[in-house]
């Protein structure tokens, strides 16, 4: 016996997800919510399939099948992490996620959300750790907002003034 993540309204597929193999767990309190795999999945294989609720609004736990479709699932799909080097990523025409590299037992699934979203639920600052990290998460159609921009420009203020500080001790020397 298995025990599906989506509730049993849902289950029409016997190959969505289940808790044997996916633990649906809260990461930082910053963060919220993720999803770790129990099991190591090589690279480039089918991770799971997904499903959820057609809307026609973007919501938190939304990701964007068409221009004006999005697919509502907080069970799973919905409460993957973002980053910048993710590790998956989603296929919005057949509904599942593919491995983009070696994933071991207890990582966190992780998806870039401006892949699939033209606009985010809400943009958020970016500490994902890759060497790519964009700092700042939008949709892939919108720019930085109020709040990304003065975050952007403190990021690149900090950066000046470390340079600036690296550069007088240099020439001090
Ligand atoms: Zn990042």
């Amino acid at each position: 016996m298995t025990t599906p993540l989506y509730p049993s309204i849902y289950q029409v597929d016997d190959e969505l997800p289940v808790a044997e193999d996916f633990t649906v767990t809260s990461v930082k309190r910053k963060v919220g919510m993720g999803v770790k795999s129990v099991h190591a999945i090589p690279r480039g294989v089918r991770v799971a399939k997904f499903t959820g609720q057609l809307s026609s609004k973007v919501l938190q736990h939304t990701l964007q099948v068409s221009p004006d479709a999005h697919l509502h699932d907080p069970y799973f799909v919905g409460l993957l992490t973002h980053s910048c080097a993710p590790n998956c990523v989603l296929d919005m025409q057949r509904l599942e996620i593919w491995s983009l590299s070696d994933i071991k037992a207890g990582d966190l699934l992780t998806i870039d959300y401006a892949v699939t979203e033209d606009v985010l639920h809400r943009q958020f600052a970016c500490g994902c750790g890759s060497s790519h990290c964009r700092r700042w998460i939008t949709g892939r159609r919108e720019g930085p907002n109020e709040i990304g921009v003065a975050y952007l420009e403190g990021l690149a203020a900090k950066k000046i003034k470390r340079l600036a500080t690296m550069e007088k001790r240099r020439s001090s020397r």
